[in-house]
This record gives C-alpha cells, structure tokens and sequence, in this order.
C-alpha cells in the first residue's frame, strides 16, 4: 500500500477508524477482529480516542493490537475537557492503559473546548519528552484555529472530508498543503449511508467494476497529503477498503464526480460530526 509521511514516519494512506467499535460487548471478537484483518491487510494506521464509547473502543484496539504493537500506528484524541495541564497527561495514561501500551503515535486534541492551545500544546510537548507520545496534532480545525495555533510541531489535523462534505477544498486543504500538514479524512465513505447511493458514484464505480465506497477512497486518495481512515466491522468491507488503495480515477471519473458532488465556490464553514 502507498505510504506517506506521518509525524515523521511512512503510514499507509488508508488506516482503520474505530468510532462505535466498543458499544457493543456481543461485537467485541467481531471488531477485534476486523481490526486484524486491516492490519494484515496493510492497514496499520489505527484511529481512536477516548471518547468513543467512553474508552470501549481503545479497548478493542488494545486486544487487536497485542502481540503486534511494533506493526502499528495508533492515533488517538484526548476530550477538550480533559485538555489541561492536568487533564491531558492524566487522559493519555488512561488511554495507555486501556490500549494495552506504553506509547500513542500521534496524539490528538479532538476538538476546540475551552483551555487555551498553549497550555494543551504545553502538555503535549511534555508528553513527548516522556516518550508517552510520539508526535500531536488536532482534529476539527478550521484555518483560523490553524493559524492560531501556529505551531509548526502539529503533525496533522483530522476533519470531515469525502465526496459529499468538499467544504475543505476552497481553503484549508491548500494551506495544510503549503505548511506540509497531512490532513486524516474522517467519514471518508460518508459513513455508509446515502452518498454510497448516488448514481453518478455507482456509474463510476460500474465502470471500474468496483464498489461506489472504494471510489469515494480513491476520490480522496488522488491527493497525496491525504490519509483516509474508514471504519469498518464487515471483513468483506475491510478487504474492500484495503483494495481501493490500488484503484486510479481518471480525469473522466473525476469530472464526473466534480459533476455530481460540486467543489466549493466560497469559504464554507468547517464542517463536523
Ligand atoms: P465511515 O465513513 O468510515 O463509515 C463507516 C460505515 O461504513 C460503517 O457503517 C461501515 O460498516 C460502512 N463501511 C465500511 N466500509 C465499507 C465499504 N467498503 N462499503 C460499504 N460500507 C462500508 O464513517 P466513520 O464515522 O466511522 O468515520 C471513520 C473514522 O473516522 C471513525 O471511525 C473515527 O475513527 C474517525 N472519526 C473522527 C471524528 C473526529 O471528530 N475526529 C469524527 C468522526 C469519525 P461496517 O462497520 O458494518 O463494516
């Protein structure tokens, strides 16, 4: 699978998002073992955070990963009410704990609350010198947030980004370009839902005699500071997002889909879930 640059390390440029993973005890063996599949399948990249179901997921994570914790990248978020002086190193062990590890790869703020950027960067840089944390970065940040963070120690900011939310394009995609910022699209398959119906998707799609959901990967994937982290519990689904990392759109897909999903004409608010 094609890698980028990463905090400093060559990821592949599909991982595996882990959000509802844990909700679910008579699920447990089923997402652990997806999330196997991904790994052998190249899908090494690993997002989770604290707060999907409250730690359950970085739980499944952490059986997941056992036995294999060199072969993987693992992201994870703290809360923003947890990203203190205090709070995030507090959060961070917790994280350490339930994920069955001594060190998180990249660490993320997973959105905006109310501590100030620099105590949170404060501690995060702490957290790096221990060794708990490799690098960190941000989730949820539009340009203006980006600039006033203004540090160029941030790895990468993880937003909303697929076929259907393109708000990104008109502006905070080219500055994460100019300032070397891989960014991690999340929802990347519009979490399964109605974009996957759209008929000039499944045209396409068609055309390649492959699923509307792994043309929305490739969609995202002809950028090449672009990171796609689907979730996926369907070992049919995860070999099939594993083998979109092969799939080329060419300028006739592509004009279609601009066609169909239409590329922003004025900034647009950051968009989230
Ligand atoms: P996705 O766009 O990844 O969609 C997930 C859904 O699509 C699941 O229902 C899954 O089904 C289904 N699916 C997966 N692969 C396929 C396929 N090949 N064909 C058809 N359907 C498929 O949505 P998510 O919301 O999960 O986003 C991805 C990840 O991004 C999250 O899991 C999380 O890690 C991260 N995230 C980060 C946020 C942030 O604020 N930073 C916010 C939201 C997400 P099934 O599981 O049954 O296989």
């Amino acid at each position: 699978m094609r890698t980028l640059q990463l905090a400093g390390t060559q990821v592949p440029i599909i991982g595996q998002g882990t959000w509802q993973m844990g909700e679910n005890p008579s699920r447990h063996k089923e997402e652990v073992s997806a999330l196997r599949l991904g790994i052998d399948l190249g899908m090494t990249l690993i997002d989770t955070a604290e707060m999907y179901a409250e730690g359950g997921a970085e739980q499944v994570v952490g059986e997941a990963i056992s036995g294999q914790r060199d072969k993987v990248f693992l992201v994870s978020k703290v809360y923003p009410h947890n990203a203190s002086h205090k709070g995030v190193p507090l959060a961070c062990e917790r994280s350490l704990r339930r994920l069955k590890t001594d060190h998180i790869d990249l660490y993320l703020l997973h959105w905006r609350g109310q501590y100030p950027l620099e105590e949170t960067v404060e501690a995060f840089e702490r957290l790096r010198e221990s060794g708990k944390i490799g690098r960190w970065g941000v989730s949820n940040f539009d340009v203006d947030d980006l600039q006033e963070l203004a540090a160029p120690t941030c790895a990468t900011n993880q937003v909303l980004y697929n076929l259907e939310e393109r708000g990104i394009e008109f502006d905070l995609l080219p500055w994460c370009q100019q300032n070397t910022m891989p960014i991690m699209a999340y929802c990347p398959i519009g979490q399964g839902g109605k974009m996957l119906a759209n008929a000039t998707l499944k045209q396409v799609a068609a055309r390649h005699g492959v699923t509307p959901a792994q043309v929305s990967l490739a969609w995202l994937l002809r950028q090449e500071t672009v990171i796609a982290i689907p979730k996926a519990v369907r070992p049919e689904h995860v070999q099939l997002n594993a083998q979109a990392a092969q799939l080329k759109l060419d300028a006739r897909d592509l004009e279609a889909l601009d066609q169909a999903f239409q590329a922003p004409q004025r900034k647009q608010r950051l968009a989230m879930v």
